[in-house]
């Protein structure tokens, strides 16, 4: 027999796979060499390849080939399927004496693929879809031998710099997603070096948001830097065959490059949902250790076009995995969390809409989908992304919106924790500026309904638009104060589907049955102004207001590191409001995400005395918008003074605000007001829940840091002074 026929290591090699399955196939290789040693058995080489349960080992030796799959038959995995003969597919073990054509097959490009995040901005990681599923396609289809480096996990540029000089990698992808620009250019002029000193040369390509959004820069600063428009998949198979010598670079899909003094733009090539595996796990071993999420994707585009929301970087349409795929998924979701104790058992479904249509189809898509969770027992619960008019449609009848409460009853009891619905806005001119299709009663309607189930909410809310009116601002308010959308949990053996619709249209019903909080509690970001992100439809609106009104909107040259427009507000004093409320949002910004990202892993106590931080702060931010417009205004009708700036013993500074005539002035100094409010109420709060271990931190303390970031910040530097 022959020593790599051993069953004993053979079945040593599966038990250390079973356990590290998740890890990086080459630290495997690392792992099997270890295994090969004790038992004395030498190689020529050993490659592994694939992902998860497509994991395959080629043992070269004299002149000869092992394979062995320790999960599966050599049928199910998509490569050996297609390259075995057909009367070996049932096998998991084979031998072959001709080494040569898996040789130049398993001659695989190193490609290292880069994650960017600013992480004093962004504290508490999640797992990276874009870099990890691409990685995990690339191994699934055995293309490439992929590692993954993220910034999220404490990577600084110059550890990424010796990782590239210690791999020597073909191929280095660098996502470039929203707000993270002056990182990712940090990282690609150290790779840039590289190449100039030549420590390094081999192909960059970037792809995301901002790459796709500003190819000019990128192919200006960058020589010979290949841009990914679009879905990243089939561009990074396609690069490989470039890599390799078999396709010409105009043959690669979805690039945008410089070529014969020409900018060469090549059509994208989709992907199908059920052939993507589930994303590439190689980091979740330090995420838990740093409280990360789990994030997964279910499904990608959008069958809507609202006006604020950039296309061009997107799937054309809505296009979803099957049940089957995803189940299996959340399988391997499953074990993952099981192995990891620290993990929370929560997933966070990244789609951009997770319904797909109002149709009956795919109610009946995502009905089959809860009852696989349920059927296979998955104890995991989820978040996922949906529109308004998936929940309640002004132009269906009551049926379809009782089999739509089925619907998300059963994704409730399969684990569905909330639902985050983009209700933009409460006021029904300005909804019609960003062309969401919904009505703010509409969204209303659709959260009482979930309320009622025991869905809960995270609410996209756009505040300010530079076309608005202050009656539009004063409606949002108004709208955000609403204590009766939210609904307590109606007992479901009591009441039929058809009498909750009845329900949520009945005000005394409500009236009896509202939770009393506020709908701003519910917002994810409070005062947000609608970014006018290059490519969005709302540039015309923008367009056609300047020729209206005869005022240039449209100012300077978009800002690069978001993405943005740059743009003036059609009324000035909203403009003034909009700036002092993002002064308020980045004076905050680190400090509760950290709050927010802690508690996505928390549970009981804990995650209530997160949520409660987040609340408080939510209801701050509206109180001090309030408190802004009402000084802007001069109109003490308008609203009642907000109560936490009495209770804070401010009241007489207040109404001293609001006699003054410089309104900047006044705002600046209602902003200190707010901030010293915002001290007491969360920074000092979250430093004494920290001290009396009622929350936790990470272990490299970054929610701490953020507080003492903020203490720094806040006591030094200048309120908006230009
Ligand atoms: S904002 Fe949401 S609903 Fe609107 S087009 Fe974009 S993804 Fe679709």
């Amino acid at each position: 027999m022959r020593c790599v026929e051993n069953r004993k290591m053979l079945g040593e090699i599966k038990e250390i796979l079973s356990s590290l399955y998740y890890r990086n196939p080459a630290e495997l290789e690392e792992k099997i060499r270890e295994v090969l040693k004790a038992y004395g058995v030498k190689m020529d080489k050993i490659v592994v390849t694939g992902e998860t349960r497509n994991l395959a080992i080629y043992f070269f030796y004299d002149n000869k080939v092992r394979i062995y799959t320790p999960f599966q038959k050599f049928e199910e995995n998509p490569v050996l399927r297609k390259i075995l003969p057909v009367k070996m597919l049932h096998k998991k073990f084979v031998v072959f004496s001709t080494i040569k054509k898996f040789e130049e097959f398993l001659s695989l490009p190193k490609v290292i693929l880069i994650n960017p995040y600013i992480i004093e901005k962004y504290p508490i990681p999640r797992l990276s879809l874009g870099v990890s599923i691409l990685a995990s396609y690339l191994r699934k289809y055995q293309k490439a031998q992929v590692l993954i480096l993220d910034t999220q996990l404490g990577l600084k540029a110059v550890d990424i710099e010796k990782k590239i000089i210690q791999i020597r990698p073909d191929i280095i992808g660098v996502s470039c997603p929203h707000g993270q620009t002056p990182l990712v250019i940090k990282i690609l002029d150290r790779i840039y070096r590289l190449k100039r000193e030549k420590k390094w040369d081999g192909l960059v390509i970037i792809g995301n948001f901002i790459a796709a959004s500003f190819p000019e820069y990128f192919l200006k600063r960058y020589p010979n830097i290949l841009i990914a428009r679009g879905e990243g998949e089939n561009t990074m198979v396609d690069l490989i065959e470039f890599v390799k010598g078999k396709k010409k670079l105009e043959e690669i899909s979805g690039i945008i490059a410089k070529y014969k003094n020409k900018i060469l733009v090549t059509p994208v090539k989709p992907i199908n949902m059920d052939d993507l595996p589930p994303p590439a796990s190689d980091t979740v071993e330090k995420l838990a250790e740093l409280r990360g999420a789990l994030t997964h994707e279910w499904n990608r585009g959008c069958f809507w076009q609202c006006t604020f929301c950039p296309r061009h970087h997107k799937p054309k349409c809505f296009k979803g995995m099957s049940p089957r795929v995803i189940i299996s998924q959340l399988k391997y979701f499953n074990s993952i969390m099981n192995k990891f104790s620290k993990l929370s058992r929560h997933l966070y479904i990244a789609d951009e809409e997770t319904i797909g249509g109002v149709d009956e189809s795919e109610t009946k898509r995502l009905i089959k989908i809860a009852k696989g969770i349920i059927r296979n027992k998955i104890k995991i619960s989820f978040d996922v992304y949906t529109r308004i008019d998936q929940i309640y449609n002004l132009k269906m009848p009551k049926k379809w919106h009782v089999n739509r409460i089925k619907m998300w009853h059963l994704l409730k009891e399969a684990g569905l924790a909330r639902v985050f619905v983009g209700v933009e806005s409460g006021s029904k001119t300005q909804l019609m500026r960003y062309g969401k299709g919904i009505t703010p009663e509409q969204s209303v309607m659709a959260i009482r309904l979930l309320s009622c189930i025991g869905v809960g909410f995270r609410l996209g809310f756009i505040m300010f638009d530079p076309l608005m009116s202050m009656q539009e601002l004063i409606e949002n308010i108004l709208f955000l104060e609403r204590d009766d959308a939210l609904m307590k949990i109606i007992n479901l053996k009591k009441c039929t589907f058809n009498d909750l619709f009845n329900l949520i249209h009945d005000k005394k019903l409500v009236e009896k049955n509202k939770l009393g909080d506020p709908l701003c509690t519910r917002v994810s970001y409070m005062l947000a102004q609608l970014e006018v992100l290059i490519g969005c439809n709302y540039i015309k609106l923008l367009k056609i207001a300047e020729k209206k009104y005869k005022k240039k909107l449209i100012i300077g040259k978009p800002d690069m590191r978001i993405g943005k427009i740059k743009v003036r507000y059609l009324n000035p004093k909203i403009g003034l409001l909009a700036k002092f409320s993002q002064e308020w949002i980045d004076r905050n910004f680190e400090l509760m995400y950290a709050i927010k990202g802690l508690r996505k892993t928390a549970r009981n106590n804990e995650e209530r005395k997160l949520f409660e931080l987040m609340k408080t702060h939510r209801k701050l931010s509206l109180d001090f918008i309030k408190s802004m417009v009402l000084i802007a205004t001069k109109n003490k009708k308008l609203f009642k003074i907000p109560k936490i700036i009495k209770c804070h013993g401010y009241l007489e500074k207040f109404w001293n605000l609001m006699e003054k005539n410089s309104l900047k002035e006044s705002l600046k100094k209602c902003l200190e007001i707010f901030l010293r409010i915002m001290e007491v109420e969360i920074v000092d709060k979250s430093s004494k829940l920290l001290q009396q271990r009622e929350i936790n931190d990470t272990k490299d303390e970054r929610l701490k840091k953020a507080i003492q970031r903020w203490k720094i910040y806040n006591s030094s530097s200048k309120i908006i002074d230009e």
